[in-house]
């Protein structure tokens, strides 16, 4: 087979080398037996063969695993959850439809709570309806991956991420997935590498597959000279980050002792679970649309504010900035974004979605202030193009700020800023009326460059590096300095150890990168130097 190259978003980071396994969702072959009791049999038994597969596995798990199959099994000891099932199968209904009926009105029930903590509970829910639906239908007898295989999947449920011996390496390439699923967490918890949304994933069995978590690529059947580049990777890698583990909880500055600030960016409160905030200067990037979840339940004003005001507090008084709603493009939400637009990178997302959603987004705006006395909050607006958009922003926190403070409510408005991720704000950067700036480079360089960020055959022209887009940058910079106004990059090139001398010559002095990378940016920044650069 020639080489084919994947690329798709990085979800945990790490390199592996192996054959694929492909697992194919089993399409239930049960037969009913037509007999209520029978079913009835079958069922119990299916939900005890489950319990003891789940309490195996919880009893091999540690933190947040344990946590979430312990959950698991309290469900399924619970006689409360399969009641509905058994009363269908009474009534004639076979016992893999009674139960997957069942299953599915629980978790709807999950998925449309309040609560954040419920709603992400409806994952562990789906899985528990597989789990024993792969028991009545015997086909959890087919889940047998070897160790150290690469494999690749629709999606993978958690449970059958904890099934396998992820000791001897291994990867998970999904066609679709999520980074921020349960899945993906345990993955980077086990650093087991991780790449979601490759699409159609061609047939491969018998062929040796390279993958690299962080750059969301996987080649198969790589040529040797692939193979050797792949390899002299992912040695580098492995001496960085030993290196870098030394570096995360230093302040960061260059070798000639520039003070550089380091960020995380994060996607929820999940992310902050054991991180210390003492490694970073702050949050420089909430995406707030994973809280959104794919809709059509959309998070009400206490959910959000409950969950930006844990932010806020895990930060300890470090600034936190909170991005407003950036749905759209490549982050599509049932029920909120706009289905069919011939190109949703150029259309209405980020900010021109929330003017258009005002009932949407007056709730999120209420959240945020209601939260902003809780810390060091600051708010900035995805996608801004033009300053009127950023002015219509300013006027509706107004707004909410006065009829909330009239209703005795407590709330401070937060500084606000934009992200600069269009060329054209990039440009015209004096005319906005922003209390600082925050460089999204994913997408400044895929709409300088033409180059769609999520499409494979055009990735090695949407370069961060490429000099149109490093003169955009330097433009924001520059402005940064002469009104005295916060800049930093909260793109994926303020973690990408390559690119950090380029962003520190064009003159940024700040960076937001995912929690996992920020020992490596500081590593980066201690490796630079001012006066060998010749920087700004
Ligand atoms: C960016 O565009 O660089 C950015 C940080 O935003 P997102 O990746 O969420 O579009
Ligand atoms: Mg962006």
């Amino acid at each position: 087979m020639a080489e084919l190259r994947l690329a798709g978003r990085p979800a945990s980071p790490g390199f592996a080398e192996g054959a694929v396994v492909r697992l194919v969702e089993q399409k239930s072959t049960r037969v009913s037996s037509g007999d209520p009791q029978r079913e009835a049999d079958d069922l119990k038994q299916a939900i005890k063969n489950a319990l003891s597969s789940i309490s195996d596995l919880a009893d091999r798990a540690e933190g947040e695993a344990a946590e979430m199959l312990g959950f698991q099994v309290a469900m399924l000891e619970d006689d409360a959850l399969a009641e509905a099932a058994f009363e269908s199968i009474a009534q004639g209904v076979a016992a893999d439809h009674a139960w997957r009926e069942a299953l599915d009105a629980e978790i709807e029930t999950y998925r449309a709570a309040d609560d954040e903590y419920f709603r992400a509970r409806s994952a562990d829910l789906e899985d528990i309806r597989d789990t024993v639906l792969d028991h009545l239908s015997g086909s959890h007898v087919a889940f047998s991956v070897p160790p150290g295989a690469i494999i690749a999947a629709r999606d993978l449920a958690p449970s059958r991420f904890l099934s396998v011996d992820w000791s001897k390496g291994g990867a998970i390439l999904l066609s679709e997935g999520s980074p921020t699923s349960h899945v993906a967490m345990l993955a980077r918890a086990r650093r087991v590498p991780m790449i979601v949304g490759l699409g159609e994933i061609p047939e491969c069995a018998s062929s040796i597959i390279i993958v690299d978590g962080a750059l969301g690529q996987a080649v198969v059947s790589p040529r040797d000279d692939t193979r050797a580049e792949f390899l002299s990777r992912q040695t580098a890698d492995e001496e960085m980050a030993i290196k870098a583990a030394a570096h995360e909880h230093q302040p960061a500055a260059t070798k000639d002792g520039m003070a550089i600030s380091v960020m995380i960016n994060i996607a929820g409160v999940e992310d902050l679970a054991r991180l210390d905030p003492k490694i970073c200067d702050g949050i420089g990037l909430v995406r707030t649309e994973f809280l959104f979840g794919e809709g059509p339940h959309l998070p009400n004003e206490e959910t959000q504010y409950r969950a930006y005001r844990r932010m806020l507090e895990w930060a300890e008084m470090r600034p936190v900035t909170i991005r407003t709603l950036d749905a759209g493009g490549d982050k599509p939400i049932a029920g909120l974004t706009i289905d069919g637009e011939s190109n949703p990178f150029l259309g209405v997302r980020g900010v021109r979605l929330s003017l258009q959603r005002l009932d949407v987004f007056r709730i999120q705006i209420r959240a945020l202030l209601r939260a902003a006395p809780h810390g060091y909050l600051k708010v900035m607006v995805p996608m801004i193009t033009v300053p009127s958009e950023l002015d219509a922003v300013r006027a509706l926190f107004g707004e909410e700020y006065e009829a909330l403070k009239a209703n005795g409510l407590n709330v401070k408005m937060p500084l606000l800023g934009m992200m600069v991720e269009v060329p054209a704000a990039a440009l015209a950067i004096s005319e906005f009326n922003a209390d600082f700036f925050s460089i999204g480079s994913n997408d400044l360089t895929q709409y300088t460059t033409a180059a769609g960020r999520d499409i494979g055959a055009v990735a090695s022209l949407a370069d961060v590096r490429h000099s149109a887009v490093l003169k955009l940058i330097e433009i924001v910079a520059k402005h940064g300095q002469t009104s005295g106004l916060d800049v930093s990059l909260c793109g994926d090139a303020g973690g990408d150890a390559d690119v950090i001398p380029l962003l520190l010559k064009v003159g940024i002095r700040s960076v937001s990168a995912a929690p996992s990378l920020v020992g490596r940016a500081k590593l980066a920044i201690s490796n630079f130097s001012f006066d060998k650069a010749g920087g700004a």
